[in-house]
Protein backbone atom coordinates (compact mmCIF):
# COMPACT_ATOMS: atom_id res chain seq x y z
CA UNK A 1 0.00 0.00 0.00
CA UNK A 2 1.07 3.67 -0.54
CA UNK A 3 1.20 5.86 1.85
CA UNK A 4 -0.59 9.65 1.16
CA UNK A 5 2.65 11.08 1.43
CA UNK A 6 4.16 9.27 -1.23
CA UNK A 7 1.37 9.67 -3.51
CA UNK A 8 1.76 13.20 -2.86
CA UNK A 9 5.00 13.04 -3.87
CA UNK A 10 4.45 11.21 -7.13
CA UNK A 11 1.52 13.02 -8.17
CA UNK A 12 3.86 16.71 -7.80
CA UNK A 13 6.91 14.71 -9.48
CA UNK A 14 4.51 14.03 -12.72
CA UNK A 15 3.07 17.88 -12.39
CA UNK A 16 6.88 19.31 -12.29
CA UNK A 17 7.94 16.85 -14.90
CA UNK A 18 5.60 18.23 -17.92
CA UNK A 19 3.84 14.72 -18.14
CA UNK A 20 0.16 15.52 -16.31
CA UNK A 21 -1.33 18.50 -18.05
CA UNK A 22 -4.10 20.54 -16.00
CA UNK A 23 -6.64 20.00 -19.18
CA UNK A 24 -9.37 17.47 -18.26
CA UNK A 25 -11.10 15.37 -21.30
CA UNK A 26 -13.74 18.36 -21.45
CA UNK A 27 -11.40 20.91 -22.00
CA UNK A 28 -9.29 18.66 -24.36
CA UNK A 29 -12.54 17.97 -26.82
CA UNK A 30 -13.08 21.11 -26.63
CA UNK A 31 -9.31 22.49 -27.88
CA UNK A 32 -9.60 19.79 -30.18
CA UNK A 33 -12.76 21.22 -32.12
CA UNK A 34 -11.14 24.84 -32.28
CA UNK A 35 -8.11 23.20 -34.04
CA UNK A 36 -9.88 20.89 -36.24
CA UNK A 37 -13.58 21.94 -36.86
CA UNK A 38 -15.10 20.47 -39.42
CA UNK A 39 -12.96 16.92 -39.69
CA UNK A 40 -14.04 14.35 -39.25
CA UNK A 41 -13.57 12.26 -36.39
CA UNK A 42 -15.56 9.46 -35.41
CA UNK A 43 -17.34 7.31 -38.27
CA UNK A 44 -20.20 4.80 -37.35
CA UNK A 45 -21.43 3.10 -40.26
CA UNK A 46 -23.52 5.85 -42.22
CA UNK A 47 -22.84 8.56 -39.69
CA UNK A 48 -20.41 10.69 -39.36
CA UNK A 49 -19.67 13.63 -36.84
CA UNK A 50 -16.89 15.70 -37.18
CA UNK A 51 -14.64 17.51 -34.26
CA UNK A 52 -16.62 20.38 -33.78
CA UNK A 53 -20.40 18.17 -33.81
CA UNK A 54 -18.55 15.89 -31.36
CA UNK A 55 -17.94 19.01 -29.19
CA UNK A 56 -21.57 20.26 -29.17
CA UNK A 57 -23.29 16.72 -28.93
CA UNK A 58 -21.40 16.37 -25.74
CA UNK A 59 -22.53 19.74 -24.33
CA UNK A 60 -26.25 18.71 -25.58
CA UNK A 61 -25.63 15.57 -23.44
CA UNK A 62 -24.31 16.88 -20.65
CA UNK A 63 -27.19 19.21 -20.20
CA UNK A 64 -29.37 16.14 -21.20
CA UNK A 65 -28.06 14.42 -18.22
CA UNK A 66 -28.19 17.16 -15.85
CA UNK A 67 -31.79 16.76 -16.57
CA UNK A 68 -31.23 13.54 -15.18
CA UNK A 69 -30.03 14.59 -11.78
CA UNK A 70 -26.92 13.74 -12.75
CA UNK A 71 -23.87 15.80 -10.50
CA UNK A 72 -20.19 16.12 -9.84
CA UNK A 73 -19.02 13.56 -8.59
CA UNK A 74 -21.77 10.69 -9.13
CA UNK A 75 -20.89 7.48 -10.90
CA UNK A 76 -22.86 5.71 -13.77
CA UNK A 77 -22.16 2.33 -15.40
CA UNK A 78 -22.08 2.42 -19.15
CA UNK A 79 -22.06 -0.65 -20.90
CA UNK A 80 -22.26 0.53 -24.74
CA UNK A 81 -21.31 -1.53 -28.06
CA UNK A 82 -19.01 0.11 -30.24
CA UNK A 83 -20.81 3.50 -31.37
CA UNK A 84 -20.84 7.81 -31.64
CA UNK A 85 -23.42 7.41 -28.35
CA UNK A 86 -20.13 5.93 -26.46
CA UNK A 87 -18.13 9.01 -27.60
CA UNK A 88 -20.88 11.45 -26.74
CA UNK A 89 -21.59 10.01 -23.55
CA UNK A 90 -18.47 9.40 -22.13
CA UNK A 91 -17.46 12.55 -22.60
CA UNK A 92 -20.41 14.11 -21.80
CA UNK A 93 -19.69 12.96 -17.91
CA UNK A 94 -15.92 13.90 -18.26
CA UNK A 95 -17.14 17.16 -18.92
CA UNK A 96 -19.54 17.32 -15.89
CA UNK A 97 -17.09 15.77 -13.43
CA UNK A 98 -19.37 12.60 -13.34
CA UNK A 99 -17.68 9.14 -13.68
CA UNK A 100 -18.18 6.57 -16.41
CA UNK A 101 -17.99 2.71 -15.17
CA UNK A 102 -16.98 1.48 -18.55
CA UNK A 103 -18.62 -2.31 -18.95
CA UNK A 104 -18.09 -4.10 -21.54
CA UNK A 105 -20.38 -5.46 -23.79
CA UNK A 106 -19.73 -9.22 -22.56
CA UNK A 107 -20.39 -8.35 -19.03
CA UNK A 108 -23.28 -9.83 -17.79
CA UNK A 109 -26.13 -9.95 -14.08
CA UNK A 110 -23.24 -10.59 -11.55
CA UNK A 111 -20.55 -8.11 -13.24
CA UNK A 112 -22.73 -5.05 -13.68
CA UNK A 113 -25.13 -5.89 -10.31
CA UNK A 114 -21.19 -5.81 -8.64
CA UNK A 115 -20.54 -2.84 -10.47
CA UNK A 116 -23.84 -0.98 -9.33
CA UNK A 117 -23.33 -1.83 -6.02
CA UNK A 118 -20.05 -0.77 -5.96
CA UNK A 119 -19.93 2.94 -7.13
CA UNK A 120 -23.41 3.42 -5.91
CA UNK A 121 -24.14 4.35 -9.67
CA UNK A 122 -27.33 6.81 -10.32
CA UNK A 123 -27.31 5.38 -14.11
CA UNK A 124 -26.69 1.97 -15.97
CA UNK A 125 -26.61 3.29 -19.68
CA UNK A 126 -27.21 0.18 -22.07
CA UNK A 127 -28.32 -0.82 -25.34
CA UNK A 128 -32.43 -2.61 -24.97
CA UNK A 129 -30.65 -5.29 -27.39
CA UNK A 130 -27.43 -5.90 -29.08
CA UNK A 131 -25.93 -8.92 -31.46
CA UNK A 132 -28.95 -11.07 -30.13
CA UNK A 133 -28.51 -9.96 -26.41
CA UNK A 134 -31.95 -8.78 -24.46
CA UNK A 135 -29.84 -6.21 -22.41
CA UNK A 136 -33.17 -4.64 -21.35
CA UNK A 137 -34.35 -7.60 -19.56
CA UNK A 138 -31.23 -7.48 -17.39
CA UNK A 139 -30.79 -3.99 -16.83
CA UNK A 140 -34.09 -4.18 -15.11
CA UNK A 141 -32.29 -6.97 -12.50
CA UNK A 142 -29.06 -5.52 -12.07
CA UNK A 143 -30.76 -2.15 -10.54
CA UNK A 144 -33.53 -4.30 -8.42
CA UNK A 145 -32.78 -3.06 -4.64
CA UNK A 146 -30.40 0.00 -6.36
CA UNK A 147 -31.89 3.48 -6.78
CA UNK A 148 -30.00 3.06 -9.98
CA UNK A 149 -31.93 4.12 -13.17
CA UNK A 150 -31.58 2.57 -16.39
CA UNK A 151 -31.34 4.72 -19.14
CA UNK A 152 -31.04 3.21 -22.94
CA UNK A 153 -28.89 3.97 -25.95
CA UNK A 154 -32.27 4.63 -27.91
CA UNK A 155 -33.44 7.48 -25.48
CA UNK A 156 -30.39 9.49 -25.32
CA UNK A 157 -29.89 9.34 -29.19
CA UNK A 158 -33.60 10.39 -29.84
CA UNK A 159 -32.74 13.23 -27.43
CA UNK A 160 -29.56 14.53 -29.33
CA UNK A 161 -31.33 14.17 -32.25
CA UNK A 162 -34.25 16.88 -30.82
CA UNK A 163 -33.68 20.49 -30.09
CA UNK A 164 -31.49 19.50 -27.51
CA UNK A 165 -29.93 22.48 -25.46
CA UNK A 166 -26.49 22.62 -27.51
CA UNK A 167 -25.17 25.45 -25.54
CA UNK A 168 -21.76 25.09 -24.03
CA UNK A 169 -22.20 23.16 -20.38
CA UNK A 170 -20.81 25.71 -17.86
CA UNK A 171 -17.53 26.09 -16.48
CA UNK A 172 -17.00 23.38 -13.69
CA UNK A 173 -14.32 22.44 -11.16
CA UNK A 174 -13.43 19.35 -12.46
CA UNK A 175 -9.98 18.54 -12.28
CA UNK A 176 -7.06 17.39 -14.36
CA UNK A 177 -5.96 15.34 -11.16
CA UNK A 178 -10.04 13.70 -10.71
CA UNK A 179 -10.91 10.47 -11.27
CA UNK A 180 -12.22 11.09 -14.65
CA UNK A 181 -13.00 6.99 -15.29
CA UNK A 182 -13.46 3.69 -13.50
CA UNK A 183 -12.05 0.73 -15.85
CA UNK A 184 -12.30 -2.98 -15.26
CA UNK A 185 -9.78 -5.13 -13.99
CA UNK A 186 -8.84 -8.40 -14.84
CA UNK A 187 -7.69 -8.76 -11.58
CA UNK A 188 -7.36 -11.94 -9.25
CA UNK A 189 -9.69 -11.97 -6.72
CA UNK A 190 -13.46 -12.95 -7.54
CA UNK A 191 -14.64 -9.19 -6.77
CA UNK A 192 -13.82 -7.23 -9.83
CA UNK A 193 -11.61 -4.02 -8.93
CA UNK A 194 -12.09 -1.04 -10.27
CA UNK A 195 -9.54 1.00 -11.61
CA UNK A 196 -9.34 4.63 -11.16
CA UNK A 197 -8.16 6.70 -14.62
CA UNK A 198 -7.75 10.45 -14.21
CA UNK A 199 -7.75 13.04 -16.76
CA UNK A 200 -4.38 14.17 -16.35
CA UNK A 201 -2.77 10.76 -16.46
CA UNK A 202 -5.04 8.99 -18.72
CA UNK A 203 -4.73 11.83 -21.45
CA UNK A 204 -0.71 11.87 -21.22
CA UNK A 205 -1.15 7.91 -21.58
CA UNK A 206 -2.99 7.86 -25.06
CA UNK A 207 -1.21 11.10 -25.90
CA UNK A 208 2.63 9.30 -25.86
CA UNK A 209 1.44 6.56 -27.18
CA UNK A 210 -0.11 8.12 -29.73
CA UNK A 211 3.27 9.60 -30.78
CA UNK A 212 5.38 6.54 -29.99
CA UNK A 213 2.97 4.89 -32.80
CA UNK A 214 3.18 7.71 -35.24
CA UNK A 215 -0.57 8.98 -35.19
CA UNK A 216 -1.25 12.21 -36.92
CA UNK A 217 -4.12 14.09 -38.80
CA UNK A 218 -3.66 11.42 -41.51
CA UNK A 219 -4.56 8.38 -39.39
CA UNK A 220 -7.47 6.69 -39.63
CA UNK A 221 -7.99 4.09 -36.72
CA UNK A 222 -10.31 1.05 -36.50
CA UNK A 223 -12.15 0.51 -32.97
CA UNK A 224 -11.95 -3.28 -34.01
CA UNK A 225 -12.47 -4.30 -30.44
CA UNK A 226 -14.91 -3.04 -27.49
CA UNK A 227 -14.25 0.46 -27.71
CA UNK A 228 -15.18 0.71 -23.77
CA UNK A 229 -11.88 -1.72 -23.36
CA UNK A 230 -8.68 0.10 -22.22
CA UNK A 231 -6.73 -0.81 -25.42
CA UNK A 232 -9.26 0.32 -27.78
CA UNK A 233 -10.22 3.44 -25.98
CA UNK A 234 -6.71 5.27 -25.14
CA UNK A 235 -4.24 3.21 -25.75
CA UNK A 236 -3.64 5.00 -27.48
CA UNK A 237 -6.71 3.67 -29.33
CA UNK A 238 -9.77 6.59 -29.86
CA UNK A 239 -8.66 8.88 -27.79
CA UNK A 240 -4.76 9.12 -28.91
CA UNK A 241 -6.38 9.03 -32.65
CA UNK A 242 -8.20 12.43 -31.63
CA UNK A 243 -5.62 14.25 -29.64
CA UNK A 244 -3.57 13.53 -33.16
CA UNK A 245 -6.17 14.79 -35.40
CA UNK A 246 -7.13 11.72 -37.20
CA UNK A 247 -10.28 9.81 -37.76
CA UNK A 248 -11.91 6.78 -35.61
CA UNK A 249 -14.02 4.11 -37.81
CA UNK A 250 -16.38 2.00 -35.22
CA UNK A 251 -16.74 -1.58 -36.05
CA UNK A 252 -20.27 -2.57 -34.90
CA UNK A 253 -19.86 -6.50 -34.36
CA UNK A 254 -15.85 -6.85 -34.36
CA UNK A 255 -15.91 -9.62 -36.82
CA UNK A 256 -13.38 -10.71 -38.96
CA UNK A 257 -15.26 -10.04 -42.19
CA UNK A 258 -16.33 -6.95 -41.29
CA UNK A 259 -13.19 -5.54 -39.80
CA UNK A 260 -11.55 -6.49 -43.43
CA UNK A 261 -14.54 -4.38 -45.14
CA UNK A 262 -13.83 -1.53 -43.05
CA UNK A 263 -10.26 -1.71 -43.41
CA UNK A 264 -10.99 -1.68 -47.65
CA UNK A 265 -13.71 0.80 -47.44
CA UNK A 266 -12.59 3.23 -45.39
CA UNK A 267 -8.62 3.16 -45.83
CA UNK A 268 -7.78 2.41 -42.44
CA UNK A 269 -3.69 2.89 -41.35
CA UNK A 270 -3.66 1.92 -37.72
CA UNK A 271 -5.86 -1.03 -35.45
CA UNK A 272 -5.55 -2.49 -32.58
CA UNK A 273 -6.71 -5.94 -31.56
CA UNK A 274 -5.83 -9.51 -29.30
CA UNK A 275 -3.68 -12.25 -30.86
CA UNK A 276 -7.01 -14.70 -31.60
CA UNK A 277 -8.97 -11.58 -33.67
CA UNK A 278 -5.18 -11.15 -35.57
CA UNK A 279 -5.26 -14.92 -35.91
CA UNK A 280 -8.83 -15.05 -37.76
CA UNK A 281 -8.49 -11.51 -39.67
CA UNK A 282 -4.81 -13.04 -40.90
CA UNK A 283 -6.22 -16.22 -42.63
CA UNK A 284 -9.39 -14.45 -43.93
CA UNK A 285 -7.10 -11.69 -45.54
CA UNK A 286 -5.39 -14.42 -47.63
CA UNK A 287 -8.30 -14.54 -50.01
CA UNK A 288 -7.95 -10.07 -50.40
CA UNK A 289 -6.10 -8.50 -53.31
CA UNK A 290 -2.61 -6.43 -52.01
CA UNK A 291 -4.06 -3.26 -53.27
CA UNK A 292 -6.95 -3.55 -51.34
CA UNK A 293 -5.16 -3.17 -47.98
CA UNK A 294 -2.58 -0.97 -48.68
CA UNK A 295 -3.51 1.59 -46.78
CA UNK A 296 -2.89 -0.41 -43.57
CA UNK A 297 0.38 0.59 -42.15
CA UNK A 298 0.34 -0.59 -38.78
CA UNK A 299 -1.53 -3.37 -36.28
CA UNK A 300 -0.69 -3.10 -32.32
CA UNK A 301 -1.36 -6.77 -31.07
CA UNK A 302 -1.77 -7.39 -27.66
CA UNK A 303 -3.46 -8.18 -24.76
CA UNK A 304 -2.52 -11.95 -24.49
CA UNK A 305 0.81 -14.29 -26.01
CA UNK A 306 0.77 -13.91 -29.76
CA UNK A 307 2.35 -17.16 -31.38
CA UNK A 308 5.37 -16.89 -33.92
CA UNK A 309 2.61 -18.67 -36.73
CA UNK A 310 0.08 -15.77 -36.21
CA UNK A 311 2.23 -13.40 -36.63
CA UNK A 312 4.21 -14.10 -39.41
CA UNK A 313 0.47 -15.05 -41.24
CA UNK A 314 -0.43 -11.50 -40.67
CA UNK A 315 2.31 -9.61 -42.17
CA UNK A 316 2.34 -11.60 -44.68
CA UNK A 317 -1.50 -11.99 -45.47
CA UNK A 318 -2.24 -8.18 -44.01
CA UNK A 319 0.85 -6.85 -45.73
CA UNK A 320 2.18 -4.30 -42.44
CA UNK A 321 3.58 -3.83 -39.93
CA UNK A 322 2.75 -5.20 -36.80
CA UNK A 323 3.84 -4.46 -33.43
CA UNK A 324 3.20 -6.03 -29.88
CA UNK A 325 2.65 -4.19 -26.75
CA UNK A 326 1.66 -5.21 -23.73
CA UNK A 327 -0.77 -2.79 -21.45
CA UNK A 328 -2.61 -3.30 -18.45
CA UNK A 329 -5.85 -1.34 -17.59
CA UNK A 330 -3.70 -0.58 -14.45
CA UNK A 331 -0.90 1.93 -16.59
CA UNK A 332 1.84 0.65 -17.94
CA UNK A 333 2.42 -0.13 -22.04
CA UNK A 334 5.49 -1.12 -23.74
CA UNK A 335 5.73 -1.47 -27.67
CA UNK A 336 8.35 -3.21 -29.96
CA UNK A 337 10.49 -0.60 -31.30
CA UNK A 338 9.58 -0.15 -34.90
CA UNK A 339 13.00 -1.24 -36.89
CA UNK A 340 12.73 -4.66 -34.84
CA UNK A 341 12.89 -7.50 -36.96
CA UNK A 342 9.75 -9.57 -37.21
CA UNK A 343 11.20 -12.85 -36.47
CA UNK A 344 12.03 -11.06 -32.65
CA UNK A 345 8.38 -9.43 -32.40
CA UNK A 346 6.38 -12.21 -31.20
CA UNK A 347 8.61 -13.14 -28.27
CA UNK A 348 8.78 -9.61 -26.94
CA UNK A 349 6.94 -6.86 -25.70
CA UNK A 350 9.16 -4.24 -26.54
CA UNK A 351 10.00 -0.82 -24.43
CA UNK A 352 7.97 1.23 -22.38
CA UNK A 353 6.13 4.14 -24.14
CA UNK A 354 7.52 7.26 -21.60
CA UNK A 355 11.04 7.92 -20.50
CA UNK A 356 9.38 8.20 -16.85
CA UNK A 357 7.82 4.62 -16.86
CA UNK A 358 9.96 2.52 -14.57
CA UNK A 359 10.26 -1.64 -14.90
CA UNK A 360 11.45 -3.52 -12.42
CA UNK A 361 12.02 -7.94 -12.27
CA UNK A 362 11.65 -8.84 -8.88
CA UNK A 363 12.15 -12.47 -7.03
CA UNK A 364 9.69 -13.81 -4.54
CA UNK A 365 11.58 -11.48 -1.52
CA UNK A 366 10.86 -8.04 -3.81
CA UNK A 367 14.59 -8.52 -4.76
CA UNK A 368 15.47 -7.11 -8.15
CA UNK A 369 17.16 -10.13 -10.02
CA UNK A 370 19.28 -9.73 -13.07
CA UNK A 371 18.80 -9.03 -16.67
CA UNK A 372 17.67 -12.32 -18.49
CA UNK A 373 16.33 -13.69 -15.54
CA UNK A 374 12.81 -14.96 -14.66
CA UNK A 375 10.47 -12.61 -12.08
CA UNK A 376 7.61 -10.38 -11.39
CA UNK A 377 7.44 -7.73 -13.32
CA UNK A 378 6.61 -4.88 -11.40
CA UNK A 379 5.45 -1.25 -12.53
CA UNK A 380 5.44 2.67 -11.81
CA UNK A 381 5.28 5.73 -13.79
CA UNK A 382 3.05 8.50 -14.84
CA UNK A 383 0.14 6.89 -15.89
CA UNK A 384 0.32 3.54 -13.58
CA UNK A 385 -2.71 4.04 -10.67
CA UNK A 386 -1.90 4.08 -6.96
CA UNK A 387 -4.48 2.41 -5.49
CA UNK A 388 -8.29 0.72 -6.61
CA UNK A 389 -11.13 2.47 -6.38
CA UNK A 390 -12.30 1.67 -2.88
CA UNK A 391 -10.44 -1.58 -2.36
CA UNK A 392 -7.99 -1.17 0.92
CA UNK A 393 -7.43 -5.07 0.64
CA UNK A 394 -6.50 -5.29 -2.60
CA UNK A 395 -4.19 -1.93 -2.73
CA UNK A 396 -2.35 -4.14 0.20
CA UNK A 397 -1.96 -6.99 -2.04
CA UNK A 398 -0.89 -4.99 -5.14
CA UNK A 399 0.71 -2.01 -4.62
CA UNK A 400 4.07 -1.91 -2.58
CA UNK A 401 4.83 0.81 0.00
CA UNK A 402 7.69 2.47 -2.61
CA UNK A 403 4.82 3.06 -5.26
CA UNK A 404 5.07 0.02 -7.66
CA UNK A 405 2.18 -1.62 -8.63
CA UNK A 406 2.70 -5.33 -8.71
CA UNK A 407 1.31 -6.65 -12.42
CA UNK A 408 1.18 -10.71 -11.02
CA UNK A 409 3.15 -10.98 -14.82
CA UNK A 410 6.13 -13.16 -15.35
CA UNK A 411 8.83 -11.89 -17.19
CA UNK A 412 12.47 -11.40 -17.82
CA UNK A 413 13.95 -7.78 -19.39
CA UNK A 414 16.88 -8.70 -21.70
CA UNK A 415 20.23 -6.30 -22.30
CA UNK A 416 18.14 -3.76 -24.51
CA UNK A 417 15.72 -2.91 -21.67
CA UNK A 418 13.04 -4.91 -23.74
CA UNK A 419 10.54 -7.06 -21.77
CA UNK A 420 9.70 -10.43 -22.25
CA UNK A 421 6.37 -11.59 -20.65
CA UNK A 422 5.80 -15.11 -20.11
CA UNK A 423 2.37 -15.86 -18.35
CA UNK A 424 1.15 -15.26 -14.90
CA UNK A 425 2.72 -15.24 -11.05
CA UNK A 426 -0.59 -15.10 -9.82
CA UNK A 427 -3.60 -17.17 -10.84
CA UNK A 428 -5.55 -15.51 -13.71
CA UNK A 429 -6.76 -17.65 -16.93
CA UNK A 430 -6.41 -15.62 -20.13
CA UNK A 431 -8.09 -16.63 -22.93
CA UNK A 432 -8.29 -14.86 -26.10
CA UNK A 433 -7.07 -11.28 -24.37
CA UNK A 434 -9.87 -12.07 -21.27
CA UNK A 435 -9.18 -12.02 -18.18
CA UNK A 436 -10.66 -15.12 -16.04
CA UNK A 437 -10.60 -15.32 -12.73
CA UNK A 438 -10.64 -19.16 -11.23
CA UNK A 439 -11.79 -17.98 -7.84
CA UNK A 440 -15.22 -16.08 -8.86
CA UNK A 441 -16.24 -18.87 -11.18
CA UNK A 442 -14.99 -21.75 -8.27
CA UNK A 443 -17.88 -19.65 -6.05
CA UNK A 444 -20.82 -19.79 -8.56
CA UNK A 445 -20.62 -23.23 -9.41
CA UNK A 446 -20.19 -24.44 -5.59
CA UNK A 447 -23.73 -23.15 -5.92
CA UNK A 448 -24.77 -26.04 -8.15
CA UNK A 449 -26.54 -28.52 -6.64
CA UNK A 450 -24.86 -32.18 -5.95
CA UNK A 451 -21.03 -30.58 -6.50
CA UNK A 452 -18.97 -30.49 -3.63
CA UNK A 453 -15.91 -29.31 -4.25
CA UNK A 454 -14.47 -27.32 -7.38
CA UNK A 455 -11.29 -25.92 -8.96
CA UNK A 456 -10.72 -24.22 -11.96
CA UNK A 457 -7.49 -24.40 -14.39
CA UNK A 458 -6.58 -23.02 -17.60
CA UNK A 459 -5.46 -25.60 -20.21
CA UNK A 460 -2.99 -24.30 -22.72
CA UNK A 461 -4.46 -23.72 -26.36
CA UNK A 462 -3.39 -22.75 -29.39
CA UNK A 463 -5.76 -21.02 -30.61
CA UNK A 464 -6.80 -18.97 -27.44
CA UNK A 465 -4.26 -19.02 -25.10
CA UNK A 466 -5.86 -20.53 -22.58
CA UNK A 467 -9.14 -22.49 -22.24
CA UNK A 468 -11.13 -22.91 -19.03
CA UNK A 469 -11.46 -26.54 -17.19
CA UNK A 470 -14.20 -26.90 -13.96
CA UNK A 471 -12.83 -30.07 -12.01
CA UNK A 472 -15.59 -31.05 -10.47
CA UNK A 473 -16.62 -33.24 -6.96
CA UNK A 474 -19.94 -34.49 -7.94
CA UNK A 475 -21.61 -35.83 -5.07
CA UNK A 476 -24.54 -37.70 -7.14
CA UNK A 477 -25.11 -37.71 -10.64
CA UNK A 478 -21.72 -36.07 -12.62
CA UNK A 479 -22.70 -32.65 -14.48
CA UNK A 480 -22.09 -32.47 -17.71
CA UNK A 481 -20.23 -29.65 -19.62
CA UNK A 482 -23.45 -28.15 -21.14
CA UNK A 483 -25.52 -28.22 -17.91
CA UNK A 484 -23.06 -26.51 -16.12
CA UNK A 485 -22.57 -23.88 -18.60
CA UNK A 486 -26.54 -23.14 -18.88
CA UNK A 487 -26.24 -23.27 -14.56
CA UNK A 488 -24.15 -20.37 -14.49
CA UNK A 489 -25.51 -18.67 -17.66
CA UNK A 490 -28.59 -18.25 -15.22
CA UNK A 491 -26.77 -16.77 -12.76
CA UNK A 492 -25.32 -13.92 -15.19
CA UNK A 493 -22.06 -15.26 -15.99
CA UNK A 494 -20.47 -13.84 -18.65
CA UNK A 495 -20.50 -16.25 -21.69
CA UNK A 496 -16.25 -15.89 -22.21
CA UNK A 497 -16.29 -17.06 -18.51
CA UNK A 498 -18.17 -20.43 -19.23
CA UNK A 499 -15.95 -23.55 -18.62
CA UNK A 500 -15.25 -25.24 -22.16
CA UNK A 501 -14.62 -28.45 -20.32
CA UNK A 502 -15.75 -30.09 -16.96
CA UNK A 503 -13.66 -33.05 -15.66
CA UNK A 504 -15.25 -35.11 -13.09
CA UNK A 505 -13.27 -35.89 -10.21
CA UNK A 506 -13.57 -38.06 -6.39
CA UNK A 507 -11.52 -35.81 -4.99
CA UNK A 508 -9.51 -32.53 -5.66
CA UNK A 509 -5.73 -33.25 -5.10
CA UNK A 510 -3.89 -31.07 -2.87
CA UNK A 511 -0.11 -29.35 -2.15
CA UNK A 512 1.60 -29.77 0.73
CA UNK A 513 0.13 -26.41 2.07
CA UNK A 514 -3.67 -27.79 1.10
CA UNK A 515 -4.26 -25.78 -1.65
CA UNK A 516 -5.99 -27.43 -4.53
CA UNK A 517 -2.78 -28.74 -6.91
CA UNK A 518 -3.52 -27.32 -10.16
CA UNK A 519 -0.36 -28.28 -11.76
CA UNK A 520 -1.72 -31.79 -10.80
CA UNK A 521 -5.03 -31.20 -12.12
CA UNK A 522 -4.10 -29.86 -15.46
CA UNK A 523 -1.60 -33.15 -15.74
CA UNK A 524 -4.34 -35.25 -14.82
CA UNK A 525 -6.64 -33.28 -17.77
CA UNK A 526 -4.29 -34.03 -20.24
CA UNK A 527 -3.94 -37.77 -19.62
CA UNK A 528 -7.69 -37.55 -19.86
CA UNK A 529 -7.69 -35.93 -22.75
CA UNK A 530 -4.99 -38.48 -24.00
CA UNK A 531 -7.82 -40.95 -23.82
CA UNK A 532 -10.45 -38.70 -24.95
CA UNK A 533 -12.14 -38.66 -21.54
CA UNK A 534 -12.93 -35.46 -21.24
P1 LIG B 1 -6.07 -5.95 -18.91
O1 LIG B 1 -5.88 -5.24 -17.62
O2 LIG B 1 -7.37 -6.63 -19.08
O3 LIG B 1 -5.70 -5.08 -20.05
O4 LIG B 1 -5.00 -7.16 -18.90
C1 LIG B 1 -3.64 -6.95 -18.64
C2 LIG B 1 -2.94 -8.27 -18.65
O5 LIG B 1 -2.98 -8.86 -19.97
C3 LIG B 1 -1.46 -8.19 -18.35
O6 LIG B 1 -1.22 -8.09 -16.96
C4 LIG B 1 -0.95 -9.48 -18.96
O7 LIG B 1 -1.20 -10.58 -18.11
C5 LIG B 1 -1.81 -9.63 -20.21
N1 LIG B 1 -1.13 -9.09 -21.41
C6 LIG B 1 -1.28 -7.86 -21.94
N2 LIG B 1 -0.53 -7.72 -23.04
C7 LIG B 1 0.10 -8.90 -23.23
C8 LIG B 1 1.03 -9.40 -24.21
N3 LIG B 1 1.43 -8.65 -25.24
N4 LIG B 1 1.49 -10.68 -24.08
C9 LIG B 1 1.07 -11.45 -23.04
N5 LIG B 1 0.20 -11.04 -22.09
C10 LIG B 1 -0.28 -9.79 -22.18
Amino acid sequence: MISEKLKKAMRDKYIANGCWSTETFGKALGRLADTYGDKTALKDGDLTISYREWDTLVNKCANYFEEKGLVQGDKAVVQLPNSVTLFIVSFAMFRMGVVPVFALPAHREREISTFIHQTRAKLYILPKTHLGFSYGEMGKNCISDTDCQLLFEDEIRESLNGEYNATEYPENNVSAYDTAVLLVSGGTTAIPKLIPRSHADYLYDAKTFADVVGMNKTTIFLAAIPAAHNFTFANPGVVGTALSGGCTVLSRNGGADEILDLIMEEKVTVTSMVPSLLNVCAEMAQWEEEEDLESLSTILVGGAVLLPDVLKTAETNLHCKVRQVFGTAEGLNTITPVDMPSEQVAGCQGVPISEYDEILIVDEEGKEVGRNEYGEMIIRGPYTIMNYYENEEADKEAFRADGFYRTGDKAFMDEDGCIHVCGRIREQINKSGEKIIPAELESVIKEYEGICDVSVIGIPDANTGYKICACVVPEGQEPDVLELREFMLDKGVAVYKLPDHVMNLPKIPLTAVGKPDKNELLKMFQERQKMAYV
